[in-house]
């Protein structure tokens, strides 16, 4: 009897005990699974790593999509002297292959393997939604996804909005992996770098307390040598310089680089100089995606997103221009190129989109989302990042 107890009593424990590590194991495979697969959804869902936003000021969606426009190949429009130069280099008789010869890096590269936004002739609108059509309330929407009615100046003024990049700095993973160069002397205040503290390039003075990135002693020799051409604008030359030395030295997740050259020449009514600086941006995000895509650590891992902070007037006087009074000067373009990006080249009939979409565009394609913090801000741009 009390061996049949004990024997009944054990298989009872034992039982139980079976059934406890039963559940035990199941909850652990559970477990397993539940990891493997949100990790497995994580990588499936972006290989992004470094999103590079790359800008030059007021260069017009025309130029992008339909290339040199012939009215302002003159001396009287557009400034040209040399309009025989001017037409060899930029003139073609279809708006492809004048696009093409001015911008062969978006066309041969980006609008095959990623996407350009801005098209009206085909249906694709992007605006600006401030109301001001300049600088500051432009770089200030599309960096920080707010239009913001108190900002109504291109003043050397703290900007009262949180920036993407300053947000992404405050994260553990991005400490010391964040940096900005930029050719417009006021941007360094659109982005509170004296706040984000993150390395920044300029060759202008920065707001007390900012981080300054120094450039190599070569290339700031170069910069030392070279006549002044604008009070608060460097020449792109060594924006595009600072951008290389800084992907070199902080090996950033998240960089900006702002060219401006395009702006001060249509300001000058210089047409010529206007297609000539927008050739070079095109050369100088063709030369980073070709040195991204030579490093381990970014090669197919890393997203640019190109935008402009207005556009400008129509042809042929008002394309100088820019401003509330010139409702031309909201038309915009975007770009992005990146692993996680649908190849739908060059948009028609897209979703209309505006330039403070940018903002959380950089999180998402980082896998972040910015209007966690910021609902104000606007949502990312739909269809660039594969869902
Ligand atoms: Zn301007």
């Amino acid at each position: 009897m009390k061996t049949i107890l004990g024997t009944l009593q054990l298989s009872v424990a034992h039982d139980s005990l079976r059934r406890r590590l039963g559940s035990q194991l199941r909850r652990l495979r559970w477990v397993l699974l539940s990891w493997l697969f949100a990790s497995s959804i994580i990588a499936a869902e972006l290989k992004t790593r470094n999103v590079f936003l790359l800008t030059t000021d007021g260069l017009r969606w025309q130029e992008v999509f339909t290339g040199a426009e012939e009215s302002l190949i003159t001396k009287e429009n557009g400034g040209v002297s040399n309009t025989n130069d001017l037409r060899a280099a930029y003139w073609r008789p279809t708006p492809e292959e004048r696009r093409a010869a001015l911008l062969p890096f978006i066309w041969g590269k980006l609008a095959n393997e990623g996407q350009l936004w801005g098209n009206r002739n085909k249906g694709s609108i992007v605006r600006v939604t401030n109301g001001h059509n300049f600088s500051y309330p432009g770089y200030s929407e599309f960096l920080t996804g707010v239009a913001d009615a108190r900002i109504d100046s291109n003043d050397r003024k703290p900007n009262p909005n949180v920036n993407v990049f300053q947000w992404l700095h405050t994260r553990p993973e991005f400490q010391g992996r964040v940096g900005a160069a930029v050719s417009w002397g006021v941007i360094p205040w659109i982005l509170n770098a004296d706040v984000a503290r993150f390395p920044v390039w300029s060759a202008f003075d920065l707001p007390a307390g900012a981080n300054r990135f120094a450039l190599s002693p070569p290339v700031q020799t170069l910069l030392d040598r070279t006549t002044p051409m604008w009070g608060d604008v460097s020449l792109d030359t060594f924006t595009g310089a600072a951008a290389k030395e800084m992907l070199a030295q902080i090996k950033p997740r998240a960089l900006y680089v702002a060219y401006g050259e395009t702006d001060d020449w249509a300001h000058e009514g210089r047409y010529d100089r206007y297609l000539h600086a927008a050739r070079n941006f095109d050369r100088f995000v063709g030369e980073l995606w070709t040195l991204v895509q030579s490093l381990p650590d970014y090669r197919d891992q890393t997203t640019f997103i190109l935008a402009t902070d207005h556009g400008r007037g129509p042809a042929p006087i008002a394309w100088k221009n820019h401003g509330k009074a010139i409702s031309e000067s909201a038309s915009l373009w975007l770009g992005v190129l990146g692993p996680d990006t649908p190849a739908l080249g060059e948009r028609s009939n897209s979703p209309e989109a505006t330039q403070g979409q940018v903002a959380a565009t950089v999180a998402a394609a980082l896998g972040l989302d910015f209007n966690t913090t910021h609902p104000k801000a606007a949502k990312p741009l739909p269809q660039v990042l594969k869902p």
